[in-house]
């Protein structure tokens, strides 16, 4: 993608050259402190504290937010580029991330009102706050309208009753977005309504952290609210505006979850081609064999694919146009794509790709939630249905 492609039209397909500074930075950050740490984050279920206070220092975790609060302000596109490069290191630390920028303090970002923002966002910028976002109940997923955390007025705040699970970074956040239900009547129209919550305050507790099928060192709980107050002016946009904030916000993360896919298959397509060269049977390298080029060339090609619908939907993004039929179709397709190439990758490693050295068989592993958090490919299918079928 970084060159030059101007046609008469106009049409420029190059980075510009301050993204081309934030990929090398992002690529030599991973090289030098993540790809050392991976195997040491999947054994222990933990990222050092060290690795999260060098991400902090590098500017991570303010990447896509505004510079009025001490973000990076590289817009969507610039987002989409560094988590594609994240997406070569170990998922953790995409996790982590990804559950504080583009979902968990984004969402603060995109609808908070002025002095919450103000107040907030500049610890959140700074990576000294962690946030999350908590919309999933053990009875609402996929029908993220029918959710069953209430928030009732009482004086000067709301109180909160009810249930979030399978939160990313739940244990460790010092925020979340929390949704709850403000008027059960209206339900996703206008009865539900996003919070700030403060994660160390009365009435909220933290469940044990889930035992998952990989993305070790990013770790999942429940979040409890029982009689949990939070002040009115927590509010993130109007009351009533919730579930529009929710879905605004799963737009944004779509479409950075996508990008991630992206640099991760980019990595295993990589390391499949070395291999492929070193790798000697029958007398010659596996890469002779038009099998195993055959598999190169489809998992080059998905992600040329992929790479270019996440640049152009960031573009879209970035251009301040409407893009959530673009973001279920990059979401879907990416997290499909990164799935079928790690299994490719796999596959031309042979028994050593099952081996743990490689570290394919983590990336084969944390894989497979792609195609299910953020909305499942099916709920994805269903936006992009929708949005053809509406006329
Ligand atoms: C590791 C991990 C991290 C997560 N992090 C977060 C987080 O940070 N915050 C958060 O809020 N949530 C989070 N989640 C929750 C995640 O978003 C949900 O798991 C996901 O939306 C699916 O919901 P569900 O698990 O209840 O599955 P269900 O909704 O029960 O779906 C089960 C199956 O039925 C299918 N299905 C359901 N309805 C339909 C339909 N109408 N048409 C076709 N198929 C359908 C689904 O596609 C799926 O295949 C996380 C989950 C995991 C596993």
């Amino acid at each position: 993608m970084s060159s030059v492609m101007h046609s008469p039209s106009g049409l420029n397909f190059e980075l510009p050259e301050e993204l081309v500074l934030l990929k090398r930075t992002i690529r030599e950050f991973v090289e030098k402190e993540l790809w050392p740490i991976a195997s040491q984050v999947e054994e222990t279920d933990e990222i050092p504290q060290a690795t999260i206070d060098a991400m902090r220092s590098l500017g991570l975790f303010g990447l896509p937010f505004a510079e009025q609060y001490g973000g990076a302000g590289v817009g969507e596109l610039g987002y989409c580029v560094a988590l594609e490069e994240l997406g070569r290191a170990s998922a953790a630390f995409s996790n982590l991330l990804g559950a504080h920028c583009s979902i968990g303090a984004m969402a603060l970002h995109l609808d908070g009102g002025p002095e919450l923002k103000a107040r907030f966002m500049p610890a959140l910028c700074a990576g000294e706050k962690l946030a999350c976002f908590a919309l999933s109940e053990p009875g609402a997923g996929s029908d993220a309208a029918n959710i069953a955390t209430r928030a009732v007025l009482d004086g000067d705040g709301y109180v909160l009753n009810g249930v979030k699970h399978f939160i990313t970074s739940g244990d460790i956040a010092d925020y979340a977005t929390v949704f709850a239900v403000t008027d059960p009547a209206r339900g996703a129209r206008g009865g539900i309504t996003a919070f700030w919550v403060d994660l160390n305050g009365p009435g909220v507790t933290r469940g044990p952290k889930d035992r998952k099928m990989g993305l070790f060192g990013s770790h999942t709980c429940e979040l409890i609210f029982r009689d949990a107050r939070v002040p009115a002016d927590h509010v993130i946009g109007s009351v009533g505006a919730g579930f529009k904030t929710a879905m605004k916000t799963l737009d944004m993360g779509r479409l950075s979850l996508a990008a991630g896919c992206v640099g991760s298959a980019q990595f295993m397509l990589e390391k499949s081609v070395a291999y492929a060269k070193e790798r000697v049977q029958f007398g010659q390298p596996i890469a002779r064999q038009q099998a195993v080029q055959f598999m190169l060339a489809d998992m080059a090609t998905e992600i040329f694919a992929a790479r270019n619908m996440v640049y152009h939907t960031a573009w879209k993004a970035d251009r301040g146009e409407r893009f959530s039929m673009e973001a279920a179709m990059v979401k879907r397709y990416c997290s499909d794509m990164a799935i079928h190439v790690v299994d490719r990758a796999l596959q031309i490693h042979g028994g050593s790709g099952f081996m743990k050295e490689t570290g394919i068989e983590r990336a084969y592993r944390d894989a497979r939630i792609l195609a299910i958090y953020e909305g499942t490919n099916e709920i994805q299918r269903l936006i992009i249905a929708e949005e053809l079928l509406r006329g």
